[in-house]
This record gives structure tokens, sequence and C-alpha cells, in this order.
């Protein structure tokens, strides 16, 4: 920008390079005010939008004195938000601090939909992770990869069939810097991939207090096929993989280093980056330590929190793949093929068993943990064989249950009323049990304006997102100006929207079609379904059962009761948790480690009805929300899937829509409303990552017990 920028947008311009402003009241807004339009064009990224919003513009706000207001008020609240903690939080170990904060290393980040380096439910968590610790004081950094083209966009094309298409970011115009060298120049490491060094550029994203650091081998100084190792998140092949893991293991390790930092506690979110406990192997022995020594000081520093059952979401490596690309690092390690190989099998003499990123991870962890309670005590089972000796019940994996960042999924209308009710910044009181107690001051007819509100947004976002994607898809112009009748303000409206992937089981909301058929179709208490996700590239028995409900809805598509949503991000996710009255999961058990998205509809007045598993196991109370099915696992995937199916049904016909469609002479559902202040008292103290993050903080980074 020219020299004539008013200082009021130069401090902006400042703001725009933390993610910071986008879990604050007023944060978006203040750069949405600017320009709808180019907000929307320049994908919700404030540097872009000022970058390219025009000096007739500029002027005309810097004279409003409203918009200066509430400029000036954010960008004060900024810089006290950034002042050093005063002390870390209460209970923390004193060597966690600046200079040894806690490394989190994740393959995922979901920080915002402007940076779309990211999947699903663990990088959200991820995300939400470094926003909580940054809240409340906790020194830590993240650790990931820059993702030259990120995960993909989905099109569903006429025949509803999901392709990907690959676009690659526009970094210069993100909030990313480089880290340089104290003499100015950028800083970069080495990894040996190939056999040949790879160079990996050192990005940095500010997330409140927390930097966030992202390697990048997409170089000039780097052969062409090493440029793609970071291309994609998830993509290509074990090949790829194998090399993407090792540039986050090794690459993030050394770039620490390089950067100056000593972080007292590594954290690994997920076994993706569990090489790098072979870097800090390698560092203890290149010191001279005894590989014993050196292995011990290898797992005084490391903690490791293991996200799935789904044996896929567990990698593990071939050995033609493992002798490609390490063999130089077991040699460098002074380690013999089969030490190196038994650190990354369950049964270590087992020549047969291929490289595992998750018993690596293990072996080389001082605590291991789960998601949930429920997903704790699945681990244990499921690593039973990683110490036979021992029961389940004794094998040592705790659980830390997951939670979401309750600023980033609460809507602004939801913030303000409870800040009400509740005293300004209850966001970050709910570890009190006072904040939440005065949740029965709020009265009916305020939260029942506020889920109508929440709900018209949805409806008029959905509309404009239907619109838009037929137009794109060249649908006919009937079809097309059907898309801004969609779905109606007043109807109970039920989400579901997560990655496709089979053990989420969509299509068991049309286990019956005729039955779901007349719960959508009832002329006086109807209910619609608002649907997203993406199904991964190679999942095509996911996009094949989503064609089939596609092809199922297509007939009474033009009643508007039911919706899909392209491409699911967390910007279409908050849409949908705010808006839903009734937020569904339906995995098959005991797959779903935890699931967030439910945990993220509480503060908006949503309800959960969800299958008992993951987070819900502990959640649910009667009255809070509903359980469908019993918590139990019969080993029989159909039959699981039938009783299922009639539990949804028994609970949505004669629980959810009743209750919903029950109101007092105002119009008012004082049955509803109930449930959600129950829910909200019951839910939110625990299912946040604030609570999430201050219990690493004490039961996993603290001193080894
Ligand atoms: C919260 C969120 C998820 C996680 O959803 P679950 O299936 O409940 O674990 C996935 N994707 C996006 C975009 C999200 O915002």
């Amino acid at each position: 920008m020219s020299a004539i920028v008013p200082p009021l947008f130069r401090e902006l311009r400042g703001l725009a390079d933390n993610y910071w402003w986008s879990w604050q009241l007023d944060g978006p807004e203040v750069f949405r005010d600017i320009s709808r339009s180019l907000w929307e064009t320049c994908g919700h990224n404030p540097k872009k939008l000022l970058a390219e919003t025009l000096a007739t513009r500029r002027t005309e706000l810097d004279i409003d004195p409203h918009y200066r207001a509430r400029a000036q008020d954010l960008i004060a609240r900024f810089r006290a938000a950034m002042q050093p903690p005063p002390a870390p939080p209460p209970g923390i170990d004193p060597r966690v601090s600046a200079a040894h904060p806690i490394a989190y290393f994740s393959a995922e980040f979901a920080i915002h939909e402007s940076l779309p380096i990211y999947a699903g439910g663990l990088g959200v968590l991820a995300g939400d992770h470094l926003k909580s610790a940054s809240d409340v004081g906790l020194p830590l950094v993240g650790v990931g990869l820059l993702y030259r083209q990120g995960y993909f966009l989905q099109d569903m094309d006429r025949s509803n069939w999901q392709s990907e298409r690959y676009v690659d970011l526009d970094v210069p115009s993100m909030p990313i810097e480089r880290v340089m060298s104290p003499d100015g120049r950028p800083l970069s490491v080495t990894v040996i991939i190939h056999r040949r060094p790879v160079h990996v550029s050192i990005w940095r994203v500010w997330v409140g207090r927390v930097p966030l650091y992202l390697l990048d081998t997409n170089r000039e100084d780097n052969e062409e096929r090493d440029r793609w190792i970071t291309g994609h998140l998830y993509g290509g092949n074990q090949d790829t993989r194998l090399v993407q893991e090792m540039t986050l293991g090794f690459g993030g390790v050394r770039a620490l280093r390089a950067i100056g930092l000593t972080p007292s506690v590594f954290h690994m979110n997920e076994g993706h980056s569990a090489f790098l406990t072979l870097e800090l192997l390698r560092e203890g022995l290149a010191q001279g330590a005894p590989l014993e020594e050196a292995t011990k000081a290898v797992k005084a520093q490391c903690v490791f929190t293991t996200h799935t059952p789904v044996t896929a979401g567990h990698d593990v490596f071939g050995v033609e793949f493992m002798d490609t690309h390490l063999a130089a690092y077991w040699n460098e390690l002074g380690l013999t093929r089969d030490q190196f190989f038994a650190f990354g099998r369950r049964r270590p003499d087992d020549h047969w068993e291929p490289f595992g990123m998750t018993p690596l991870a293990m072996r080389f962890a001082r605590s291991v943990n789960g998601v949930s309670r429920r997903h704790g005590e699945v681990c244990r089972e499921m690593f039973r064989d990683f110490s036979p000796e021992r029961e389940p019940a004794a094998v040592p994996i705790r659980h830390v249950t997951n939670g979401i960042h309750v600023p980033t999924w609460a809507a602004p209308v939801a913030r303000s009323l409870l800040a009400h009710y509740l005293g300004a910044g209850w966001e970050a009181r709910l570890g009190d049990p006072g904040t939440i107690a005065r949740i029965d001051d709020v009265p009916d007819a305020e939260l029942w304006e506020m889920r109508n509100q929440l709900r018209r947004y949805l409806v008029a976002a959905v509309r404009a997102r239907a619109h838009e994607s037929r137009t794109r898809n060249g649908e006919d112009p009937d079809f097309i100006a059907a898309a801004d009748h969609l779905l109606d303000p007043d109807v109970l409206t039920i989400g579901f929207a997560r990655r496709m992937a089979t053990y989420k089981r969509m299509s068991l909301i049309i286990h019956d079609q005729e039955r779901t058929a007349r719960l959508l179709t009832d002329d006086e208490r109807p209910v619609q379904f608002v649907l997203a996700g993406k199904a991964h590239p190679f999942d095509n028995e996911a996009k094949r059962n989503f064609q089939e409900l596609a092809r199922w809805k297509r007939p009474i598509e033009h009643l508007g009761r039911i919706v899909y949503l392209e491409n699911y991000d967390v910007s279409l996710a908050r849409f949908l948790v705010q808006g839903c009255d009734v937020w569904l999961n339906l995995p098959r058990r005991p797959l779903e480690a935890s699931g967030t998205s439910g945990q993220k509809v509480i503060a908006n007045g949503g309800l959960n009805c969800s299958i008992l598993d993951g987070w819900w196991c502990e959640g649910f109370a009667d009255g809070n929300g509903w359980a469908i099915g019993a918590e139990l696992d019969d080993g029989n995937a159909d039959a699981q899937d039938d009783a299922d199916a009639e539990a949804l049904y028994r609970v949505l016909e004669n629980e959810v829509v009743p209750l919903f469609y029950e109101r007092d002479e105002r119009g008012i559902p004082a049955g509803w409303l109930a449930r959600v202040r129950a829910s909200m008292r019951s839910l939110l103290p625990t299912f946040n990552t604030d609570r999430m993050v201050l219990q690493y903080a004490r039961e996993v980074y603290g001193p080894p017990a």
C-alpha cells in the first residue's frame, strides 16, 4: 500500500496478519463491512481484502466515526491480548516457558477457511488447540506443513459423482511470513529424501500469541518431484505419504532448532509426525549418549495422542519404501536395519510386520492418550498386543476428551445473548461453575428468538450457496430459481455434516426411504435436512453411497426439505452448527474416537442426537439431547445398521419432532428450550478446548509421574 494509507488502515493491516481477529466479537465483521462483496471474493482473507480496497473506500471509512470506533476497539483489544501472560496457567510445569514451549506437531491445522491446509476433525482440533493455548497463555508453538494445493475443492457433477479440483494457494496474499535468520535471510533446513538433500522453507502464521510454523518444499532449488512433497494433504501414494511425514518429523525438529527453540515437550497429534522421535534420538546419539540413555531422553520429551480406531487411519509403510528412504537414517543412527524396524512394530520380532507410525510414536512417548473416555477404553483393548503381559485395563493409555474453541464456533448473536446473562467474557470463564449456572436467567422468548435468527441466517446462506453451485453446474433455469426457496426458516432443521467416511454412515438417514420421506413431508410437523461433507478422493465407496442418496432425493428435491452443500469447510461448518436445531451423528460403534462437530452446536442452542459413541458417551445425560440406540456393539455391521436406523426413526418421530412443535400460547416450545438450557449447562463447561488444553498442560505436558 502507498504512503497515503490512513493510519487506521495501517493498523488494520497489522491486525490482518494475525488470525486472532477471526475469533473475536466484531472481528470478522470489521473487515467484512469494508466491502461485503470483496470479503467473499477474497475468501474471507482480510490481508487480501485490504490490498484490494479502493482508496476512496478507505477514506470514506476513515472519516466514519462509527466504523472508526469499532476498528479502534478491535485494535486496542488486540494489543492487550498480545501481551505476554502475567503468569502461566496455574498447575503447569514451570519448565514450560516461552524459550521451552510445547511443540505441537500435526499434519493438518484448521485455523480459518482462508488457510485451507486441513481435511477435517483432526485439523479442526489442532487449530482449536492453538487458539485455546493462546487464550489461556500456555507457551506453545505449532508445527505443520504448508500444502501447495491444500486438500481439494469438491465438485459434484450432474450425476452427483464427486470430482476433485486442485488449485494452488496464493501464498503471497495470505497472512504467512517467511521465518528469517538474525542476519535477515530466510531460514531453511534440509532433509535427506530420495537419497538427496531436499530444502525445506519455514513459514510462520500467527494464531494469537501462538506461532504456527509451516514447512514447505516448493522451492526452486529442489528437484521438480521434491517440490511436490508438500503438494497435497493426504494425497498421493504410500511413497508420498512417507516422504511427507519425513519432512514433518525430521524437518520439523530441525526447523525448531534453526529458529532457536528448545521445546520442553513434543506433542505428536496423531502418528503422522512420529519421525520426530528419531530425529531427537539422532541428536542424542550425536552428543555421545549410549542408545539406551538416548532413548530414555527422547521418551522424557514426547507425548502422543492417537485419534482413531479405524485401521486406515494408522499409517504403515512397507519394507520397500522404508529401505528406499530410511536406510541412510539407520546408518547414521548406528542402528542395524532390524533394530530400526523394531521401533515401528507392535511385535518387534515379527519380520512380516510393516513399519507403523503408531507403534513408533507409542514406543517413544512417555504419555499416550485417546480422545474420549470411550476411545481410551477402545485403545487399551486395541493396543493390548503391544504390551502382551498386560490386561487391557492396565495398558498405559489414558484419555483427554476433545473439545472445541467456543469463541470460534459460537455465533455472534449467541455470544452476545450469553454475555448479557453470563457476563462479558463468559467464553473464558466456563471453567468457573458460577458462569454457566446463570443460564437459567435467559428468558425463553430471547433464547427462542436467537434460535429463530440463527436458523434464518442458515436458510439464507444455504439458498445463496445452492444458487451459486447450481448456476456453476449449468442446471436448468427452473432448478436454479428453486434454490431461492430451499428450506423453510420455521421448520425443524437437522444437520449432518462430516467427512463422508463410510463409518460415519450418512446413508443411515435414508435407511428406510419411505419413512424418511414421511418425516420430510409431514403437513403439520415437517423436518428438513442439511447435509455436507467431502469423500476422500480415493474413497469410491463413499462416493457411490452419496450418489445413491442424491438419486433418492431428486424426486422430492422440489420440496426444498433436503439440501446437500458442496465443499464442506470451516466456514460452511460455522453456518451449519450455528443454524441447525439438531445435530445428528451416526457413527458405527466404536469407530468415532471423539467427534467434535456436535460440541460446536452447544453454545448456539443446538441439540445433539447421536449414537452413543465418542464424546457423546460421556456428554449425554437425560434431558440434554438424545441418544440413539444402546451403548452396545455386537460386531455385526448390518445388524447394527438396522437396529440403529430403527432407533433413529423412533427418536425423531416420537421425541424430537413432537417436542420441537409443542408450543405455548406465545408460539414458544418451552420443553425444547429447557433441553437447550440443560445442554448448555451440562456440556459447555467440559467440551471446550480451554478445559482440554489446561488438562493436557496439567496431566500430559506436566512432569512424568
Ligand atoms: C468440526 C469439523 C469436523 C469434525 O467433525 P466430526 O465428524 O464431528 O468429527 C470436520 N470437518 C469440519 C470442516 C469441521 O468444522
